[in-house]
């Protein structure tokens, strides 16, 4: 990696090689690369090794992967920039600082520019390659939204790609910043829409279907709420008030997960295995805009919830848990009462002969 070669796929439409410029250079922990290497589908592996029929052949750029490094890891940067890498994508990883506020210092650099001898800055980097970027991908809560190194009183101005670049920038191939949040990414959604992406630029896919935040929709269009597996403790008003709780709702420890979109209680985290709230963990809204700030403290229950809990708890919530074990024991958990020995049929089958 860093220079991985993706053999293409068998019935590959468009002889196209797409490049992946993917920069971890900005404020952040380098975490979306470091999960995306446990994504099963599609595998890295999978892309690497040209499995999947019909993907044009791919080649990754990634510091965190790359076995080169110095000058030879660096050429695909200005190769890039040549215009001698295309199509290529190009993915923003971490939260993109304001170089014009860094005082006599840098905040987030890759590489020495010969003509100075000086850090080429992250923000150059982002202004010299996204022009020619076939697609660009802020990948992580820090470079789609600004995530924690955002949060308020920070001292570096940091921000997320479509703030640097504006919401309505469009690549050269006329497709708008596609945000994938997370922190990290979950891993699938990362090496997913990669791939759709490379298949888009080969003409195999049409333009990638984005929510107001940027977001892919099939990813991001439900709450982890919907898809968590103790939803109907909520709805039962059967809430844990500690940690340990093997299946109650979380919604009392700070659980944000009502109005949080992510697919993560859905998808699992690798293998399908996971998902925060599934596993016993509050989700505390690492995909969202508006994360941290917005749904600090963490661990305290949100205003907003405490409404429907006490209503769920105290009215709705209790009948609808009688009722239903009422009809489970009474109904729906016993044989029907044809089945039985005896010489009468007694299932209601009459026979046509
Ligand atoms: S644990 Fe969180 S996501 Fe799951 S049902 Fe409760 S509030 Fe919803
Ligand atoms: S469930 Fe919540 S905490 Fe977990 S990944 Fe999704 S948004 Fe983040």
């Amino acid at each position: 990696m860093g220079t991985v070669e993706f053999t293409p796929g068998q019935h590959e439409k468009e002889a196209i090689t797409a490049h992946v410029i993917w920069m971890t250079t900005g404020l952040s922990c380098d975490g979306d690369s470091v999960a995306m290497t446990s994504a099963t589908s599609p595998s890295l592996e999978d892309i690497i090794l040209g499995v999947i029929p019909g993907m044009p052949k791919v080649v990754v750029h990634n510091p965190v992967l790359a076995f080169e490094n110095g000058q030879d890891f660096m050429q695909a940067w200005y190769d890039a920039e040549e215009g001698k890498l295309d199509p290529f994508v190009l993915v923003m990883e971490g939260s993109v600082p304001n170089e014009e506020i860094n005082g006599e210092g840098h905040w987030a650099a890759m590489g020495t520019d010969p003509s100075t001898g000086q850090p080429i800055t992250t923000n150059e980097w982002i202004d010299r390659l996204a022009p020619k970027a076939a697609a660009v991908v802020a990948l992580g809560t820090c470079a789609t939204y600004g995530g924690i190194p955002a949060m308020k009183n920070n001292p570096t101005g940091a921000m997320g790609l479509p703030d640097y670049l504006g919401w309505r920038w469009r690549s050269s191939a006329g497709i708008p910043i596609v945000c994938v949040p997370g922190c990290p990414t979950q891993p699938d959604n990362t090496t997913e829409t990669l791939l759709y992406l490379v298949l888009q630029l080969a003409g195999m896919a049409p333009m990638i279907d984005l929510d107001d935040a940027l977001r892919p929709k099939w990813l991001f269009g439900r709450t982890a709420h919907e898809s968590c597996n103790r939803a109907a403790f909520y709805e039962h008003g059967d809430f844990a008030t500690e940690y340990g709780s093997d299946h109650r709702c979380l919604v009392k420890l700070g659980c944000k997960g009502p109005v949080v979109k992510c697919n993560v209680p859905l998808r699992g985290w690798q293998s399908g295995i996971g998902g925060c709230p599934n596993v016993g963990g509050i989700c505390m809204a690492c995909t969202m805009p508006g994360f941290p700030d917005k749904y600090m403290p963490f661990m305290d229950e949100a205003r907003n919830a405490k409404g429907s809990t006490t209503l769920a708890r105290f009215t709705y919530g209790p009948l609808l848990r009688t009722f239903r074990n009422r009809s489970i024991s009474k109904v729906y958990d016993k044989e029907p009462g044809w089945r039985k020995p005896g010489r009468a049929l007694q299932s209601g089958y009459s026979p046509r002969w």
